[in-house]
C-alpha cells in the first residue's frame, strides 16, 4: 500500500532533533490529541482543528533530505499520531521506502503514542498504522509518576521495540536511566521550540529563570 498522496495533520516538522530517540532525528509532531493528560506540555497539539496538512510526499522528501544529512531516525509524537492512522501508515511507509532507497537500512522509526498496549491490541487499525514502526512509545502520560526512564515522561509508558533493527537500537534502552532531562531549544519565526521530556517543575523553572532576564512567554503550550 503506498499512499504518499494522504495529507497528515501536523503541528510541528523540524529537524534534526537529539531528545526523542537516538541519535539526530527528523520530528514529526502530529495535531489533535483527546487524550487529555493532565500535566501535558504540548496542550497547543490538542484540538485537531489547528496546525496544517501537509503532505505525506512532502515528509518524505524532508526525511530523504534528512538521511542525506546523516539523520538516524524519524520519530514520530504528538498530538496523538493515531489519530490519524491512514496517513500515518502512509507516512511510514514512505519513511521505509525512502529509507531502503538511500541505501540506509539502519536507521530507525519511532512512534509515540498515548493509547495503552491494551488498547493498541484491540485495534486492528493501530496495528496497521505501525506496521512499519521499528519502537514505539507507549502510554498516557501521568504527571503523578515522574521516571528518569530514558525518552519517558512518566514511569508507566513502555518502550516496546516491534522489529529486528527496533530491538537492536531500543533494546540497550528499556530500562536505562538518565541522570537528567535533556532538553532542546529550536527558535522558528514565531515559537520556541523545547523538544524532549522534562522533569516536573523544570518548564516553571526555565519561566521563572527567563522571566529574572527580562524574557516573558505571550503563551505557553504548557499551561490552560
Ligand atoms: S501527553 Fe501526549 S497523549 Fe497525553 S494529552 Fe499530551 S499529547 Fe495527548
Amino acid at each position: 500500500m503506498e499512499l504518499t498522496g494522504e495529507t497528515l495533520r501536523v503541528s510541528d516538522v523540524l529537524g534534526p532533533i537529539t531528545t526523542l530517540g537516538p541519535g539526530r532525528r527528523l520530528g514529526v509532531w502530529v495535531q489533535g490529541c483527546p487524550l487529555a493528560c493532565a500535566g501535558c506540555m504540548s496542550r497547543h497539539t490538542w484540538d485537531p482543528r489547528g496546525g496544517r496538512d501537509v503532505g505525506v510526499g512532502q515528509l518524505a522528501a524532508l526525511w530523504r533530505q534528512g538521511l542525506a544529512d546523516g539523520y538516524d531516525g524519524l520519530t514520530v509524537s504528538g498530538g496523538e499520531p493515531l489519530e490519524q492512522p491512514r496517513a500515518l501508515a502512509a507516512l511510514l511507509a514512505a519513511a521505509d521506502r525512502v529509507r531502503r532507497e538511500a541505501g540506509r537500512p539502519d536507521v530507525d522509526l519511532l512512534v509515540y503514542t498515548g493509547r495503552e498496549d491494551a488498547e493498541l491490541a484491540a485495534s486492528p487499525q493501530a496495528a496497521a498504522a505501525l506496521t512499519h514502526a521499528d519502537a514505539v512509545i507507549t502510554g498516557r502520560y501521568r504527571v503523578g509518576e515522574p521516571t528518569r526512564l530514558v525518552w519517558r515522561g512518566s514511569a508507566n509508558q513502555r518502550l516496546a521495540p516491534r522489529t529486528p533493527l527496533g530491538h537492536r537500537r531500543y533494546g540497550p534502552h528499556l530500562t536505562r536511566l538518565a541522570d537528567r532531562s535533556e532538553l532542546q531549544v529550536r527558535v522558528t519565526a514565531d515559537a520556541v521550540h523545547l523538544i524532549g521530556i522534562p522533569r516536573p517543575g523544570e518548564l516553571s523553572a526555565l519561566e521563572r529563570d527567563l522571566a529574572a532576564r527580562g524574557v516573558t512567554f505571550q503563551e505557553n503550550s504548557w499551561r490552560p
